[in-house]
């Protein structure tokens, strides 16, 4: 397999990459089951040093795990698989970055973190067009529509926050307002969230929908009016400094961008979000 610019297969590193290619509860249109690889190829495209952060790759050891074979259909045994092969591949208070796949890939993941690190003190935090705050999706209540839902009730409501918000049904809003887990898309919403989270542990969650469909079309559920690149990568910025025990970068859809731009920029938010873990 070709692994992720910069990474080995040594497990005694410090920071891992897990790629979950699943895509069973999709609603529109699917193609994520190819996003690790999609992102690891489109590594190579770019530098393993980011003058922003000023950092490079090649200082830092990272470990990339071969992907597991999952059963398409399944939803709830992949779930549990995705946790065994967590806990089987990482070492104990491993950081790791999970590349996917569909959004619910993250509750499995969330789920080892909790049990790695305890669920008391973390903090979730979602960039995302949508809400997934539903408490079933046609009937399931397993779907990339409901894995905030699920968090929220591992971490708790006030341990979540969401930015880039901007669809979900009226009971989802009414919730995320009553819980007050929606932050602005802007810098100084973002500093202050990073001083609220002190240094308490995070796991932050990128759906890339919540950029604009004009920057990442290759996604299954795009939805118009989402923010820039540049943009996305100052908010994450903010959380430099901060306790980042895991992150997921999910919904890359290969397929659906012929161009192969959408790859790039996904590699590219690895990549930060990689570099920033690493000055921990
Ligand atoms: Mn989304
Ligand atoms: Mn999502």
């Amino acid at each position: 397999m070709t692994r992720f610019m910069a990474a080995e297969a040594d497990r005694t590193a410090p920071l891992h990459i897990l790629g979950h290619g699943f895509d069973g509860t999709v609603s529109f249109r699917p193609g994520t089951r190819f996003g690790p690889d999609a992102i690891r190829s489109a590594s190579y495209g770019l530098e393993t040093y980011d003058p922003l952060l000023n950092r490079d790759l090649e200082d830092y050891d990272i470990c990339d795990h071969e992907d597991p074979e999952l059963p398409m259909g399944d939803a709830r045994r992949v779930l549990k698989l995705v946790e065994e092969r967590c806990r089987r591949d990482l070492p104990d208070h491993a950081r790791p970055v999970f590349l996917g796949g569909e959004h619910l890939l993250t509750l499995p993941t969330l789920r080892w973190v909790v049990d790695n690190h305890g669920g008391d003190k973390l903090w979730v935090v979602q960039f995302d067009a949508h809400a997934d705050m539903r408490d079933e999706y046609l009937g399931n209540p397993l779907s990339h529509a409901t894995v905030m839902r699920h968090a929220a009730e591992l971490v708790g409501f006030d341990h979540v926050r969401q930015i880039g918000i901007r669809s979900g049904t009226r009971e989802e809003w009414e919730l995320m307002r009553r819980n007050k887990t929606l932050v602005d898309a802007r810098i100084e919403a973002l500093q202050q969230l990073r001083e609220t989270i002190g240094d308490d542990p995070v796991y932050i969650t990128v759906d890339l929908d919540v950029l604009d469909p004009s920057v990442l079309p290759g996604t299954g559920t795009p939805e118009p009016g989402g923010i820039s690149f540049s943009l996305l990568q100052e908010l994450l910025h903010c959380f430099d400094d901060a306790n980042i025990v895991a992150a997921d970068v999910m919904e890359l859809a290969p397929g659906l961008d012929a161009s192969g731009v959408s790859d790039v920029v996904a590699a590219k938010v690895v990549r930060s979000l990689l570099l920033m873990m690493a000055a921990r």
